[in-house]
């Protein structure tokens, strides 16, 4: 087997440590019809396994409890009331009173819920398809003797890297950061939300290696490379070695840029940029407020319903609203409208679409839910009296979203004077621009928006037709590509022109190489995630405004990304040197 697996780098770092194998998946169950004499041991055997589930996520219960709160292990509450299920489980047993084996039973019933739940126009239903998922794998695992396994149990400072498939919130909510090093998926890409999640998490992960779990027999050591997103199977001596001297190389590299985390953002010749920092989860915000940003330029609100059993409500909302805020001391924070469906769901809360990416999400869902939108809308209202919070909203294409919004958020206000609730009124809205469409027409946004804000991550899925969360695509995943550059600069200058501010928020602020042609394009907003933002101020101080733009002009009219990457790669080389930093980004 080849022991060096390249996937995509999604979080930095390296670790070495065991691997932890994370098979989660349906299991697939062989068709098995039982004699009559056996319906009723069958019964029996079907009545164990369910108890053996029970005592078994009420262990996971109490240790998610212990490591994420209360909030967060109720989504095992709702797998409680499901395994007791009358319903269901007289179901199962008339399919095993027709000879059907437990496990088949059980599995067709499983997949009869989980079709009718995800179809419910009640979306307290759809919430549940996670819930019936995760207890049809753990059901139908003890079923056919897969073990009983608990899927993250991982011993404490068992320093493990887990190998799975893809990580979902279910399990994600259950791991614990004293047990696990490292994270590494077959699925997934730099963009997809696993690999926000780890760095948000500061886990070193690599993702998109494809085949991992299959290749892996699950009693390895490995080494973790979240820099160059590499694993190594069973390392030899010389290779820990080299990735322990390297992993130290890392962190001297981290030191030194922390020392410019607090300096000002400002080019050799006298512009200022501003650097915000990217929040997805409402604990990371105290830090984030040391990481030397001035504000957060994007807080990824679906990661408070990610994971969770039902949508928090308006009081919940409000509370972690008013954290950030206040943690931010009067700084801009930018806070995003519920960005719900394509790869960021709430428990299976949403209907299987074919196409998810260019369906029933973000600003979409969010307008035909206006019960659920306004108690949010209500909720950032309200937590603005503590702070200078402004609303974004994504996946925006056309002005009617952002009028139709506009109208929820002054029925909201009106709602919340007549109840006397405090709030505040002049809050601004902005509108991320992610779609080509909106790019190209982000003049006819002008009356209705106080601000833009470029979500690159999107835009390059959008404008290059390529899955951002496809592993397989990744290579094409080109921010460089010169549509997406005119894209930018368009949405630059015409937010500019017209006195509003225009922020990048996607990855590409956060990848030094681009955030330098993002300034050469007129862009004076970055928000980067929270270990990016002193890099990135190194690479703003290094250059002067108008060669970045020489630059980011050479970039725009080459003809390929590759082209484009190569101007911007000899410019950077003749500024900085071979300074280590910047290895990051001539990657
Ligand atoms: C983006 O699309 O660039 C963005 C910032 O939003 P998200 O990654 O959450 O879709
Ligand atoms: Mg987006």
């Amino acid at each position: 087997m080849e022991r060096a697996l390249q996937g995509i780098s999604a979080s930095p770092g390296i670790v070495i440590g065991p691997v932890h194998l994370l098979h989660w998946e349906v299991p697939d169950v062989p068709q098995r019809i039982i004699p009559d004499e056996d319906i009723e041991g069958e019964i029996a055997r079907l009545h164990q396994a369910l108890g053996v589930a029970r005592g078994r996520l009420r262990a996971v219960r109490e240790r998610a409890e212990r490591h994420a709160g209360e909030e967060d292990a109720r989504i095992f509450d709702a797998q409680l009331l499901l395994l007791d299920d009358h319903e269901i489980t007289s179901r199962v047993e008339s399919y095993i009173r027709q000879n059907l084996g437990a496990e088949k039973a059980f599995d067709v019933v499983l997949l009869e819920w989980r079709q009718h739940f995800a179809r419910s126009t009640v979306p307290m239903l759809r919430e549940r398809v996670g819930d019936l998922t995760d207890l049809h794998i753990r059901v139908l695992s003890i079923l056919l003797g897969l073990g009983d396994h608990d899927p993250v149990d991982v011993p404490k400072g068992a320093n493990a890297i887990i190998v799975t498939h893809d990580l979902t919130p279910s399990l994600t909510v259950q791991l614990d950061r004293e047990a696990i090093a490292g994270i590494a998926t077959d699925s997934g890409t730099r963009t997809s939300h696993v690999a926000i999640l780890a760095r948000s998490l500061g886990i070193p992960a690599v993702v998109g290696l494809r085949d991992a779990t299959s290749r892996l027999r699950g009693d390895e050591r490995l080494v973790l490379d979240g820099s160059s997103g590499m694993l190594i199977v069973n390392p030899s001596e010389a290779e820990v070695a080299t990735f322990a001297h390297r992993a130290l190389l890392e962190k001297q590299d981290e030191a030194e840029l922390a020392k410019i985390a607090d300096a000002e953002a400002v080019t050799t010749d006298g512009v200022r940029i501003t650097v915000r920092v990217n929040v997805d989860l409402p604990e990371e915000s105290d830090q984030a407020a040391h990481s030397g940003a001035e504000g957060v330029g994007l807080m990824r609100t679906e990661f408070l319903v990610v994971g969770r059993a039902s949508m928090p409500d308006e009081e919940e909302q409000y509370r972690e609203y008013t954290k950030v805020a206040k943690a931010f001391h009067g700084q801009p924070v930018v806070i995003r409208t519920f960005d719900i469906g394509g790869d960021k769901l709430p428990v299976g809360g949403f209907p299987h679409e074919a196409n998810p990416f260019l369906g029933w999400r973000a600003i979409r869902m969010c307008l035909d839910e206006p019960l659920l939108f306004k108690t949010q809308l209500r909720a950032l209202l309200r937590a603005a009296v503590h702070g200078d919070i402004r609303i974004m909203l994504p996946l925006v294409v056309s002005l009617d979203e952002v009028t139709a919004t506009r109208a929820l958020i002054r029925e909201a206000m009106q709602e919340l004077e007549a109840q006397q609730i405090p709030f505040k009124r002049d809050v601004p809205v902005g509108v991320m621009i992610e779609t080509p469409a909106a790019a190209v027409a982000v003049d006819t946004f002008l009356d209705e928006s106080e601000f833009f804000s470029i979500g690159t991550n999107d835009l390059v899925q959008y404008t290059l037709a390529v899955d951002r969360g496809n592993a397989n695509m990744a290579s094409r995943f080109t921010p460089l590509h010169p549509a997406v550059l005119r894209l930018i600069r368009r949405t630059s200058e015409v937010g500019q022109a017209h006195g509003l501010e225009v922020c990048v928020c996607g990855e590409m602020a956060s990848e030094p190489l681009l955030a330098f042609v993002l300034v050469g394009l007129g862009i004076r907003q970055l928000s980067v995630n929270p270990r990016a933002v002193p890099l990135v101020k190194r690479i703003i101080r290094g250059v002067s405004a108008s060669f970045a733009r020489e630059a980011a002009d050479a970039a725009v009219n080459a003809r390929t990304a590759a082209e484009a990457q190569r101007e911007l790669e000899f410019r950077l080389r003749a500024a900085f040197g071979n300074v280590s930093f910047i290895r990051d980004a001539l990657h």
